[in-house]
């Protein structure tokens, strides 16, 4: 009896983590999060950008591979999340983005889009509303115009500025539920402009996001299991696949949709290595996972922050 006793309280025990790490570790034949780069094209040349280093090639996703993506995702059951990102360039200059939001938003739980703002037009925000969007994040590094333009170089603050709150009217006028984000890189921006930013724009958006300080994260040394091997699949605008999110390099694409199916990219041996190390926590033929802040984070339980 009191052994029973023990595992019924180590069964009530069970955290969030164990029930979120339990759940995402049972292999779905598809993934639930998509993280699409729609374009490698850009408007602005900031300093901390990715883009450079990998030099791609300049290109837009076309609708039809877009429309494949959708296809080949939604066969196999309900698909979480679609995320459009800005990591190499800017979704809005794809032509063909308010169509893909509004075919994303019809199968996806959630459809989240970042951009760098500049090119955002009144009659572009209003059709981006339309989509049904569920949240808009705008990179705004900076609380004035000297710290703004020396990172994003380029572009205009002002003019950023006045597209974000055209858009937050736009929105209030229509009574959308979309939320609007802004978002600072903590460690690109000084802690002290990082609270003036949130002054700033308190009341007027509905969050501002920093991301986090990683050098605290390694200070604490935790680690935390990562759920990306087996919840997140983030295509180019090639149709390129990344072994993981983190990894938007091309020298570690795992195959393109163009020739193989999702399912199939998604149980391939590629992507069976790396959960494989996961499960055995074993990395060191890993150095991408071994020094992943991700890991480190409590993110890389549930990604919520996507
Ligand atoms: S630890 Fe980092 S690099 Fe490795 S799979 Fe997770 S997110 Fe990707």
């Amino acid at each position: 009896m009191p052994g029973k006793q023990r595992s019924f309280t180590k069964i009530t025990q069970i955290t969030k983590a164990d029930s979120l790490i339990r759940e995402a570790l049972s292999l779905q034949p598809v993934p639930a999060i998509y993280i699409l780069e729609v374009t490698n094209r850009c408007d602005m040349e900031c300093t901390f950008c990715l883009n450079p280093k990998f030099k791609p090639k300049s290109q837009d996703m076309t609708m039809k591979l877009f429309n494949k993506i959708m296809r080949e995702s939604i066969k196999y059951g309900a698909r979480e999340k679609i995320f459009f990102t800005a990591h190499k360039g800017e979704p809005l200059l794809n032509s063909g983005i308010i169509e893909m939001l509004s075919l994303a938003k019809k199968f996806a739980r959630k459809v989240h889009l970042d951009t760098n703002g500049l090119s955002l037009n009144p009659s572009l925000s209003k059709d981006i509303i339309q989509t049904g969007l569920d949240s808009i994040a705008f990179g705004l590094d900076g609380a004035c115009q000297e710290t703004y333009e020396s990172l994003r170089r380029g572009s205009s603050f002002k003019k950023v500025v006045e597209n974000i709150k055209n858009l937050v009217e736009l929105k209030n006028k229509a009574k959308s539920n979309i939320q609007v984000i802004i978002r600072v890189i903590n460690g690109v921006v000084k802690r002290k402009e990082i609270s003036q930013i949130k002054k700033a724009w308190s009341g007027i958006v509905d969050t501002v996001q920093e991301t986090k300080d990683d050098r605290k994260i390694w200070k604490n040394k935790k680690i935390f299991p990562c759920l990306s091997p087996w919840s997140i699949m983030m295509i180019n605008p090639e149709g390129d696949v990344y072994i993981c999110f983190m990894a938007g390099d091309p020298n570690r694409v795992v195959g393109n949709i163009n020739k193989k199916s999702i399912r199939e990219l998604w149980r391939g041996s590629d992507l069976n290595y790396l959960r494989d190390r996961h499960l055995k926590n074993r990395f060191e033929n890993l150095q991408l996972c071994q020094n992943c802040n991700y890991r480190q984070s409590k993110h890389s339980l549930d990604f919520s922050f996507l």
